[in-house]
This record gives structure tokens, sequence and C-alpha cells, in this order.
């Protein structure tokens, strides 16, 4: 089993210490964390380069998903996917952006977790990942967990058990 390390304890141990003295964070739903479907910028997989490389520059974003018209989750589109696809031997070939569909270059390994999912399993996926986008049992894409909002509420329970103690 990969073992996954925050500086120097092990993340089994980390968030033993988070239960152990809040209780809180480790009970928390991953709905209330989530950035809603609704408000995740995305592009289609029919969508051509141009217009995700637009929505990607638009939006300030390193990467985001690829949903099909039926709000199916089919893989991830980032800027240096886009650059890589379109790099000829000799130039950049700028005309490719309006040719090629962003179902043919997007990466189909999504970091990924069902709406159930518990915050624990969240946190080790988050190590190696900025945000993690979270489908329905049915593979219905309903927003993503991003590692800044897990990390702001995690900030935010340390705080308050700190002042507990005091
Ligand atoms: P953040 O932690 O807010 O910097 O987000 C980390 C990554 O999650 C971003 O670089 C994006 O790839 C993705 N992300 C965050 N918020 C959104 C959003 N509203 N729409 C699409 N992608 C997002």
């Amino acid at each position: 089993m990969v073992e996954y390390t925050c500086g120097k304890t092990n993340i089994e141990e980390f968030s033993a210490m988070i239960s152990l003295h809040s209780g809180e964070f480790l009970e928390i739903d991953i709905r209330k964390l989530m950035i809603p479907s609704e408000r995740v910028a995305h592009v289609q997989v029919g969508n051509n380069l141009e217009h995700a490389l637009l929505v990607l520059t638009k939006s300030g974003y390193t990467a985001i998903p690829v949903l099909d018209p039926h709000y199916k989750l089919h893989g991830l589109i980032s800027t240096p996917i886009i650059m890589d696809s379109i790099l000829g031997l000799e130039r950049i070939e700028f005309e490719q952006l309006e040719k090629k569909r962003v179902e043919e270059v997007m990466n189909q390994s999504v970091p990924r977790v069902k709406i159930t999912a518990s915050i624990k399993t969240c946190l080790r996926l988050l190590v190696n990942h900025p945000f993690l986008c979270v489908d329905t049992e049915d593979g219905y894409f309903e927003g993503i967990l991003p590692r800044s909002t897990v990390l702001m509420q995690l900030n935010l329970d340390v705080n308050k058990m700190n002042k507990s103690e005091k």
C-alpha cells in the first residue's frame, strides 16, 4: 500500500490526532465543503480546444472537468495538455486548436470520489491532487472538492481546538 506522509507524520496518525482532539473534522459531510456543479467551470466533450483554452484562461484554473450533455464526467483538461497536443516539430500549430476536440486529448484518469466518501478518504487523495471530482453513485457530476477548502475547514477546527484547550 502507498503510504502518504505529511512531514514526519503519516496520514493515518495525522487523522487519528485530529479525531482524537476534535472529532468534528472527520465527521464533516463532503457536501458541505464541495463546490456544486453549477459553480464549476467546465467544458463539454465535443468542444474544440480553442473553447477549452478560452475557459481555462478566463477562469484562471489549472485544470477543469470535461462533462457530457448528461453531466457525466469523462476527464480533465488543462492548459499544458492543450499546448502539448498542438506542439509540432518546429512550431506551435495554433490552427489545430479549432480542429481538435477536447475528448481527443483530455486526461481520462480523474481523481474522483463518490458523494458518500468520507473526509478521511478525500484527505488521503488530496495529498496528491489539488482537487477531487465528486459524483453520484450513478456517475453524475456533483461538483469538486478543492484541497484549499478542506484545508480552510481544518484550519478553522484546529484554531477552535486550540482556543478550547486554553
Ligand atoms: P483552489 O484550491 O481554489 O486554488 O483550486 C484548485 C484547483 O481546483 C484549481 O486550479 C482548479 O483546477 C480547480 N477549481 C477550483 N475551483 C474551481 C471552479 N469553480 N471551477 C473549476 N475548477 C475549479
